[in-house]
């Protein structure tokens, strides 16, 4: 039986960040396995009830963020996501607003969403206001290699059941060297095969990226041969003139917005018609309580939203929740071959043989965490799943 409201108090919050086997990025500076980027977040309750959530950051600086937010939400009703989190954006305006603490925020909204989920037996995307679908098509996410590599990455991943694939990163656009770019995707369009949803991200947020607006334009001619269904990140994130300009001049579609954080930074870039998809990310935007209000939001412009929440099995799962609850969603992203993915959770994910997922209809997001296999991952499993 559901406790009642009032014994749902939130009485501890844990950080565990992930270490060791954490997915290149394909960055200039390129992750190690002693760096820690994703970071899972455990909502302990008196009710017993401990909802889960993610955290696209250093792990650090999410148990630092925490100290920060405990006075404001230890005590607080774990049955309000919207309201509670609210109240931590609200209170914490000097307190690197936009940075640390919204990542920071976000796990903690994802997680009560889970727990009034798993407090009221109902699946996070009917509380959103409605299922409009029970399975959507994850693009697998892969790095972009020299082009006669390109076969062995997407290779696998073909065969896994995979038939939407996003390659990104790598030496794409850092060569000024558009015969390279071109091979690159030629390479990835076979590889692919001719039916396959086949996205490109450019990776412009990665440190010192060039490219400018003249070499998006151009590329984006490019891609349109080999009938690449977005083009992303072609500039850097915050070149919003650029990007109204490349929209108006790509004839394939213009995609963006995974570093922005807020509802309120996504304003401007919906307002200016800089983007045909917003990919705004669940772990870092304010959670799944802003990631709804950033959706609708782009609904209302006509830009089509994709959610970027691939750092961990949670965060795609909040992706899922958030897919199932929105009426155009056409895809999650999905990282090909991360552990933090594919090895932490009691049931992984599986494709079934359309190469869609079905999205979790059982309480809170749907899929439960195994402490043996998170404990590979990080020191303190044990504090994570403590009640
Ligand atoms: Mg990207």
């Amino acid at each position: 039986m559901p406790a009642p409201a009032s014994d749902l108090s939130i009485t501890r919050i844990v950080a565990a960040p992930l270490l060791g086997e954490s997915p290149k990025g394909g960055w200039s500076h390129e992750i190690r396995p002693e760096d820690s980027v994703h970071t899972l977040i455990a909502v302990h309750t008196s009710a017993g009830i401990t909802g889960f959530g993610s955290v696209f950051t250093n792990g650090g600086l999410v148990q630092a963020g925490l100290k920060v937010l405990e006075p404001l939400v230890i005590g607080e009703n774990a049955l309000e996501p919207e309201r509670v989190t609210e109240k931590l954006h609200q209170n914490t305006f000097w307190m690197g607003r936009g940075g640390t603490l919204t990542h920071v925020i976000s796990g903690i909204d994802i997680a009560l969403w889970d727990i009034l989920g798993k407090a009221l037996g109902q699946p996070v995307g009917r509380l959103l206001g409605g299922v409009h679908r029970s399975r959507v098509r994850p693009y697998c996410s892969l790095l972009m290699e020299e082009p006669e590599r390109m076969a062995d990455v997407i290779g696998p991943f073909r065969e896994a059941g995979f038939r939407a694939f996003k390659i990104g990163w790598g030496p794409f656009g850092r060569h000024d060297d558009a015969r390279l770019d071109e091979a690159i995707i030629r390479a990835a369009r076979d590889a692919a095969g001719p039916d396959a949803d086949l996205l490109v991200d450019a990776g412009g947020s990665d440190a010192w990226w060039k490219p400018g607006l003249k070499w998006a334009i151009r590329t984006s001619h490019m891609l349109a041969d080999y009938r690449v269904g977005w083009f992303e990140e072609a500039l850097r994130p915050d070149a919003l003139d650029d990007f109204v300009e490349l929209r108006r001049q790509s004839p394939v579609p213009i995609a963006g917005g995974e570093v922005l954080t807020r509802r309120q930074a996504f304003t401007p870039f919906l307002v200016r018609g800089a983007f045909d998809i917003v990919q705004p990310d669940v772990t870092k935007v304010g959670g799944i309580s802003e990631q709804r209000r950033i959706a609708w939001m782009a609904n209302e412009f006509g830009v089509q939203y994709v959610g970027h929440g691939w750092n961990t099995a949670l965060g795609v799962a909040a992706d899922l929740q958030l897919a199932a609850a929105l009426p155009h969603v056409d895809y999650v992203e999905f990282i090909g071959g991360s552990p933090y993915v594919d090895g932490i959770l009691a049931e992984p994910f599986r494709l079934d043989d359309q190469g869609n997922l079905e999205i979790p209809m059982r309480p809170g997001l749907g899929v439960d965490l195994d402490p043996d296999r998170v404990a590979r991952y990080t020191p303190n499993a044990a504090d994570l799943f403590a009640p």
